[in-house]
Formats: structure tokens, sequence, C-alpha cells
């Protein structure tokens, strides 16, 4: 079967990454038809906006969108998007992506490898965060010219709908244990909140146990134990700042997948940014979006190819001969796709 994927290369190295991707993808036997939906500077480029809504209506129409990273300039007073009702204006331009497709979790699967991830190879967490609230709810104001300020906002029901989340992934993919991650002995109105709605949703699911940890003790532990988590389910900003400790605990940003979804959209994208400081040169780690492409044909019911690229991905790290220069080696994003190619052809599964 041919599933049709809406697909935006993204900014700095996305291009190069997203046909890296591509490319694994059809020697794992996936056949896929991509539909053109660019986003970020290649649209600015085009039509002279980063979000135009021909691309939003593309990707809400097929539903599933393989996504470079995008960059999201400093102090650029947001993003807009020029909606049939009116413009709408968003605090970035990978925030509006999100809010525009109504996504509401954003899955980081990481895990570690050997050899290259050294003490962290038994590494193996999954990150649940909450992308539509928290301290990037965009709203923000300066009091004066001295001093600005930020509402951290956690509703009940966005709390609610990511620890179903959590606690359906943890049953479907079984994983013994959820832990919640909050400041709640300080933030009792938000993080006080979230963490209660956690423990009530974990009520419903006996099979999984149900733990917390505070942000920075799970910091903590997350260096020290590399086992000590299963599923975390984490606000906004504690799962972007976990998500990326767990990546670099892991050996590189390069190896971390990430996955977003809402009702009726899901967008996979890789962990990291758009890296313009290595952009155009070869010398990107493209693992992180190739294994986000594999939770895409999970999600797509292709779980043979899925299974292929994960196993092919392993086999290339644990050979540790091609490796790009974040992971300690010299290969360029081309000898280890091509390595991570070939290899689709010798795992069996
Ligand atoms: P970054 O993740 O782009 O880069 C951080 C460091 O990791 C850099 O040294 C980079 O070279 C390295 N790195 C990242 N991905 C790598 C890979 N695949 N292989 C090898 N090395 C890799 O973070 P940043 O520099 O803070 O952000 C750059 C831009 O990306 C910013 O505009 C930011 O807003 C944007 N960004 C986008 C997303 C997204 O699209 N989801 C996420 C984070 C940052």
């Amino acid at each position: 079967m041919t599933h049709r994927v809406a697909v935006a290369a993204g900014d700095g190295i996305g291009p190069e990454l997203t046909e890296a991707t591509q490319r694994v993808l059809e020697a794992a036997g996936a056949s896929i038809e991509w539909v053109e939906a660019p986003v970020g500077k290649a649209a600015m480029a085009r039509c002279g906006e980063e979000l135009p809504w021909e691309s939003l209506e593309k990707m809400r129409r097929l539903g599933v969108v393989l996504k470079g990273p995008l960059i999201a300039e400093r102090l650029s007073g947001g993003a807009q998007v020029r909606a049939p009702e009116g413009v709408r204006t968003h605090p970035s331009v990978n925030n509006g992506l999100r809010r525009e497709l109504a996504v509401y979790c954003n899955l980081r699967p990481v895990r570690g490898f050997a050899p290259v991830s050294g003490r962290y190879a038994a590494l193996d967490v999954v990150l649940v965060r909450e992308v539509t609230e928290d301290i990037y709810s965009g709203i923000e104001r300066s009091v004066n010219e001295e001093c600005g300020e930020a509402v951290k906002r956690i509703t009940a029901q966005a709390s609610r709908r990511i620890a179903r989340f959590a606690f359906e992934y943890a049953a479907r993919f079984g994983r013994k244990r959820v832990t919640a991650i909050h400041k709640a002995n300080v933030l009792h109105r938000t993080d006080g909140l979230f963490l209660r709605c956690v423990r009530e949703v974990a009520a419903g699911y006996p099979a999984v146990e149900c733990d917390d940890r505070m942000v920075d003790a799970a910091c903590y532990l997350m260096v020290k134990d590399p086992a000590a988590f299963d599923v975390m389910v984490l606000p906004n900003q504690y799962g972007d700042i976990l998500s990326d400790l767990a990546a670099g605990l892991a050996g590189s940003l390069g190896l971390a997948p990430g996955a977003n979804f809402g009702d009726s959209v899901a967008m996979f994208e890789a962990a990291h940014g758009a890296a313009p400081d290595i952009a155009g040169k070869g010398l990107a780690n493209p693992i992180s979006l190739i294994l986000s492409g594999a939770l895409m044909l999970d999600h797509l019911g292709e779980r043979e190819a899925a299974e292929r690229v994960r196993l092919a991905v392993e086999l290339v790290l644990g050979e540790a001969r091609v490796l790009t220069a974040d992971l300690g080696g010299t290969a360029t994003t081309r000898q280890l796709t091509d390595a991570i190619c070939e290899a689709c052809e010798r795992v069996a599964v």
C-alpha cells in the first residue's frame, strides 16, 4: 500500500536529513508518496510567509507529516498565519505549526546504543510532553522597560489529556511505569494541578505503576542512573529541557526522534533544531529524523518496515565504523545514510 505523507524539509540541516530519511524508509520497504508542504524559510522564499495556509491545509488533509527542523529567530516577534477568518500570531514558527495542526502531545523516545552511548547505553526512556500550554502559552508582557513577565498556564483538561496519552502509550507498548515530572512543592496551583490530574488518570490504569519526581531531582536522577525512568509525563517546559538532557546522555541530539500527536494530525520530527552551524556541510547526523520516520511507519501500520529501520540503525551504530562527527566519527551524512540503507538489507525482521 502506498501512503501519502506531507513533507516539509525545514531549515538549516533539515533538507539533508529529510532526503536521508526518505531514502532509508524506501530502503526499508515502505511505499510513500511525498506531498510537498513547505513551511519556514523555504516557504518564506517561495511565497513570503513562513506558515502558508496552503501548506497547513495539505498537512491537515493528509493527517501525517514528516518535518525537518525550523529556525525560530530570536526576538522575531512571532510567526503569523493568514487564515481565511483573519491573521493569527503565534510565539514562534514551531509553536505556530503545532497550534495550527492542533497537536497536543510531543512524544520523544530516547534510548542509548552500545557502544556509542557509553555508560548510557541502557537509557531507554519515553518522554510524553504536553505542548499546548505552560510557560510557552505566549501570554507574556513587558511591565516596563526593566521588567517582563510570562504566565504559566496549566489546565486540568490538557493535563488529563496528556496523562491519558502517557498511560495509553505505556499500556500499548508494554511499559511498566509512568513518572509525572513537576515542581508542585513551589508551584501549587499549576504543577500541583498537573500532578493531581496525572494521579487521577493513573487510577484508571492499575496495571501501570505511577509515581512522580520534582524536575530538579529528575534531572539529577537521570544523569546518575540511566535506568531510573520508563515513561515520563511532563508539562511543556520541563519536557523541552529533559528531552534534550536525555538526548545528550544518549550521546547526541542526533539520536533522538520525536513525534507530535493531535486528534487528527500526526507530525514526525527530530528532537533537535536546525543546527545552522553545520548546515550544508554534510556533517549532520540523520539518525534522529530517520528514527522519527520509523515512528511514522508505526503510525501508518507499517510495523515491519519500522522495525527494519530501527534494527538497521542499531546495527550500524553497534558496528561503530560509519559514524558522524557528533558521535566521534568522520563520516558524512550521506555515508551514514548509505550504511543504514545497506543495513536494511542485512537485518532480519
Ligand atoms: P540545535 O538543536 O539546532 O543545535 C544544538 C547543537 O547540536 C549545535 O551544536 C548543532 O550543531 C548540534 N546538532 C543538532 N542536531 C544535530 C545533528 N542532527 N547532528 C549533529 N549535530 C547536531 O539547537 P539551537 O542551535 O539552539 O537552535 C538552532 C535553531 O533551531 C534555532 O532557530 C531554534 O529555534 C531551532 N529549533 C527548532 C526546533 C524544531 O524545529 N523542532 C527545535 C529546536 C530548535
